[in-house]
């Protein structure tokens, strides 16, 4: 196993050295936010959601100066330590429910929205992000997955959804390994590499946004305008938005229906020219189990393969070093299983991330106080939802109506979370409970 760096903190913004921005070279962060400032709109949090918000907000409003300010460097959140999946189709799980096909279909819209905007995106400021469009493979290697697997078939089939049925034969020609029984091939999604993606939108945001790294805000004060609080300096905006995911409560928002579960994956090195030989025929792949607990792998672009398959609930905390180290022998243990003629390939590099679950797996949309508009809260899929999350709020918060802001509002509301220590009881439980049945697809 690699030496892990050391973990980082700053306040109640931790980060650390473990995702996927240390994959990439260094690059010149924005300066910190400092003294008093009065702008007409602020964002705070610039993951997808709050760089696709910022970057709408400044077309709508090209004579006006958008602040977007973050605690973190941009790409250390959730949208920079994600496994790269841009979705534009959702697997719910469980049977294929009829009377659900307008909610099926009101998710799949929203998600290819996100992709299409990320696309253009992509394309425009030529961000080297991996990004390759051919879809994903949805597998299952143990009983229950097995049994998804035809749920799934199903849905595809009745939402008319371009996809290819795979057998364990085929699995094994593209993957090179003989774990999984069936499968699918979906057509549509994106994978990419994710910090390098959020790194380049907020690398190539429009002109009249402006962005300070490195500038928590620890405060709202109410009123007209609204004032934010930062260790060193403040900003009086009109209007405020708040993509800042699961740490929504820090600011007093969404306390009882948002909390945040930790995940963690591993990269072996670049496999060598013969390494890539002894897999099967697809060059570069991404997996999602039809197990809810089941591991993500990938094949990336530079050749390394990604893992990830523990989750936990941490307080909404990224693992420290040594519970990371703890964590890579499970990557190890379901990386050997997959891919025994790979075992002597050493993992370079662990990760940790958090993600924002709600408990009734909804999204959030819309206003939450005098001026404020919030979303996120994504459950594990927000790369293509939040950016059109964060495109739909900068429309709607300027009064606009469009089909997008309507499906976003049409999010279920939150179910309530009860306070601890009955809450880390119940997460405890319920992170744990994804891993029910997952057998062979751990
Ligand atoms: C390990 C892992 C794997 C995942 N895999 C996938 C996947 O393959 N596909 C997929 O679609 N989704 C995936 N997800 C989920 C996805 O990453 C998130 O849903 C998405 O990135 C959320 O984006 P966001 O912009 O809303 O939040 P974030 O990316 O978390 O951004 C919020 C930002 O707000 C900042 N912030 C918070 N509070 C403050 C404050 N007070 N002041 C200033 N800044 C603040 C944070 O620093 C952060 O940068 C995964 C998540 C994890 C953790």
């Amino acid at each position: 196993m690699s030496a892990l760096p050391m973990t980082s903190s700053s306040g109640d913004f931790p980060t650390d050295r473990h995702g996927w921005a240390e994959l990439l070279p260094e690059r010149q962060a924005s300066l910190p936010l400092r003294g008093a400032h009065r702008v007409a709109w602020a964002v705070i949090g610039a993951g997808v959601t709050g760089l696709a918000c910022a970057r709408r907000l400044a077309d709508l409003h090209p004579d006006r100066e958008i602040m977007l300010l973050d605690a973190r460097l941009v790409g250390q959140g959730a949208s920079g330590r994600n496994s790269g999946f841009a979705v534009a189709v959702s697997h719910f799980g469980g049977g294929f429910e009829a009377d659900r096909l307008e909610s099926y279909r009101r998710v799949n819209r929203i998600n290819q929205a996100g992709l299409d905007l990320l696309r253009a995106q992509v394309a425009e400021s030529a961000i080297d992000c991996q990004w390759c469009e051919e879809g994903f493979l949805h597998t299952a290697a143990d009983r229950l997955a097995i049994r998804e697997c035809s749920h799934f078939l199903r849905y595809l089939e009745a939402m008319e959804i371009a996809h290819t049925p795979l057998d364990a034969q085929a699995l094994s020609a593209r993957l090179g390994t003989a774990l999984y029984q069936a499968g699918v091939h979906v057509h549509q999604g994106a994978l990419l590499q994710p910090a390098a993606l959020v790194r380049g939108l907020a690398d190539n945001l429009p002109a009249n946004v402006r962005l300070h790294e490195r500038s928590p805000v620890l405060r709202i004060e109410k009123g007209a305008p609204l004032t934010l609080k930062l260790p060193n300096g403040d900003v009086q905006t009109d209007k405020l938005v708040l993509a800042v995911n699961h740490e929504a409560a820090k600011l007093g928002f969404l306390r009882r229906y948002l909390i945040g579960s930790t995940l963690s994956g591993s990269f072996t090195r670049a496999l060598n020219d013969e390494e890539v030989a002894s897999l099967g025929c697809l060059k570069e792949w991404g997996l999602l189990s039809l197990h809810h607990g089941g591991a993500t792998v990938r094949l990336t672009a530079d050749r390394r393969m990604s893992l990830r398959n523990a989750a936990e609930y941490h307080g909404g905390a990224l693992l420290s070093d040594k519970l990371l180290a703890r964590r890579q022998s499970i990557h190890r243990a379901a990386f050997e299983k997959r891919f025994p003629n790979l075992a002597h390939v050493p993992f370079e590099y662990a990760w940790s991330g958090v993600e924002g679950i709600s408990r009734n797996s909804t999204n959030f949309f819309g206003r939450q106080g005098d001026n404020i508009f919030l979303a996120g809260g994504y459950n594990g899929s927000g790369v293509s939802r939040g950016t059109a999350f964060g495109t739909a709020l900068a429309d709607y918060a300027g009064g606009a109506h469009s089909p997008l802001i309507d499906d976003c509002l049409a999010s279920a509301p939150g179910a309530w979370i009860p306070p601890r220590p009955f809450l880390d009881i119940g997460a405890f439980f319920t992170v744990r409970s994804r891993f029910r049945g997952v057998g062979l697809d751990r």
